[in-house]
């Protein structure tokens, strides 16, 4: 096959938010696009009416828009092979559907709910489950047992049905997956799936999968291991409709599981354990919200990172990649069979790195725009510096705030335990009295200043550290922060002899 001509689609059925799951499986369907110079396809799974939720279309755009996973086709973009919505397609379906019918590949079918329900219940009081397949087939209110003209009379009299795959009995099939290796399975182990309904027209997910991944030349089908055991029936539909020569290969990606290692990862393990699991926040249309990555101040490029890792190993050490690293070193080789544990320390470790990255300029960008919310206008060329001094200490933007409030703000209090280990003798006295020296400073800046205060220190016989500890409590309001001497530069004259002031006439001093 030609590189360029990969072809693969994402193909999320929109019943809700997008579980990061189905993020990590656009960005393997991206990765893998990109790298060979293909093309990445986005395709809207909506046949299943019951499901469907107002919005969720446009959360899928905008959650892939976000992370940066530009669709080659789609609904929005267009392209060739459209359209891209399956309920556009319906005419399609219907089509292949009768085509299966014509060549003796399926069979109309008219069992009422209430039949099929009564046979499960008599199967499972003798311990049995019930399957519409190749032992029981003949006996049920289906066309291969009413014949023909029956059928036809049914279906004109506007009796409802549905159209099932018969599957062959006792063939052996086998098929490679790219991660899991060989999958083989015997046909006489499954059961006749439904394709099509005529109540609502549409065809269930397998049958528009199918002819949707064949009519848009799909080469290589990239989806998670709840799929897997489709695949038998997909391989039979291919090779039923007489396309298994341009079936596409498959490639089963491992679940996501919960930080204990146990399960498959859900929505609940991120409200018990507070981190989110979709990629935006989401409001259901009853009312329930679930966070998202974007909102709680991750990076796209993170999140890209922390998925890629999740299911996908570079073969090195390596953790940190770009985008276009990984698309250089991306192979669904390298996607592993087993579960990928998600880590939220190391999510948030990954938001760190690509913190920690930026330069404080841009920073110091994102970070205004946090400062403003809480009404404080500032100098971006100060919000820079004092980025710049405690970016290492903080995982997301907001986090700033946490670590840096006291430049913007006098103390509200003063820590009781700091104030009684330090606020004593004629410390406070002493630090009232460096107000002169302040007020005297030629230069403000740290080295002169500490060189300065040491100085007086000595000539006073104070104790270094009670001095030290006593400042940076009238300046902070505690045992916190950057270098003490670096906060008095940054705070200024004015600024730093107010506070002083302040902590004496609120601690008093003895
Ligand atoms: N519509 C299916 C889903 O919601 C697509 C599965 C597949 O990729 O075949 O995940």
């Amino acid at each position: 096959m030609n590189q360029t001509d990969v072809r693969v689609r994402f193909a999320p059925s929109p019943t809700g938010p997008l579980h990061i799951g189905g993020v990590r499986t656009a960005l393997f369907n991206y990765l893998f696009a990109r790298k060979h110079g293909g093309k990445f396809i986005l395709r809207i799974e909506d046949t299943d009416s019951t499901r469907f939720v107002p919005g969720a279309e446009e959360y899928i755009n905008e959650s892939l828009s976000w992370l940066g996973l530009k669709v080659d086709e789609g609904v929005r973009e267009g392209g060739e092979y459209g359209p891209y919505k399956q309920s556009q397609r319906r005419d399609i379906y219907r089509q292949y559907a009768q085509q299966l019918i014509d060549n003796g590949w399926a069979y109309y079918a008219f069992d009422t709910p209430e039949e099929l329900d009564a046979l499960r219940s008599q199967y499972e009081a003798d311990k049995k489950t019930f399957a519409y397949d190749v032992h029981n087939r003949s006996g049920l209110n289906n066309s291969l047992k009413l014949g023909d003209e029956e059928t036809l009379k049914r279906i004109e009299a506007g009796e409802p049905y549905v159209i099932r795959f018969k599957m062959p009995e006792n063939v052996d099939v086998s098929v490679k997956d790219i991660v899991r290796g060989q999958v083989t399975f015997n046909t006489s182990t499954l059961d006749d799936k439904v394709l099509f309904k005529s109540a609502d027209q549409l065809p269930t997910y397998h049958l528009a999968n199918v002819t949707d991944d064949h009519l848009m030349k799909i080469t290589h089908v990239i989806r998670g291991e709840e799929w897997l055991p489709s695949l038998p029936l997909h391989v039979m539909l291919y090779r039923a409709f007489g396309w298994e020569k341009t079936m596409p290969e498959f490639a089963h990606l491992p679940l996501i599981l919960k930080p204990s290692g146990k399960g498959k990862l859900s929505k609940r393990d991120g409200d018990k354990e507070g981190f989110p699991v979709f990629p935006l926040k989401y409001i259901s249309p009853d009312g329930d919200v679930s966070a998202g990555y974007r909102e709680s101040g991750y990076f796209p490029e993170a999140v890209n990172n922390l998925l890629v890792l999740l299911g996908w190993n570079p073969g090195t050490e390596q953790e940190l990649f770009t985008i276009d690293e990984l698309i250089d070193l991306f192979t669904l080789e390298r996607v592993n069979k087993s579960g990928a544990r998600f880590d939220p320390d190391k999510a948030r470790w990954f938001n760190h790195q690509y913190l920690i990255k930026k330069s404080d300029a841009e920073l110091a960008i994102l970070y205004k725009t946090v400062l403003a919310e809480k009404g404080i206008e500032t100098d971006l060329s100060l919000v820079e510096k004092i980025v710049g001094l405690v970016k290492e200490r903080v995982n997301f933007v907001e986090e700033l705030w946490e670590q840096t409030w006291f430049f913007f703000q006098k103390p509200q209090g003063y820590d009781e335990k700091v104030v009684k280990k330090r606020w004593k003798g004629d410390v406070p006295v002493f630090i009232l009295k460096l107000t002169d020296l302040f007020d005297s400073a030629e230069i403000w800046e740290a080295e002169p200043l500490k060189e300065m205060v040491s100085a007086e220190i000595n000539k006073k016989e104070q104790n270094f550290g009670n001095v030290m500890n006593a400042l940076r409590l009238s300046l902070v309001g505690g045992a916190f922060g950057p270098d003490l001497f670096t906060i008095i530069e940054i705070l200024g004259k004015k600024e730093c002899v107010e506070r002083i002031k302040l902590a004496v006439e609120v601690l008093g001093s003895h």
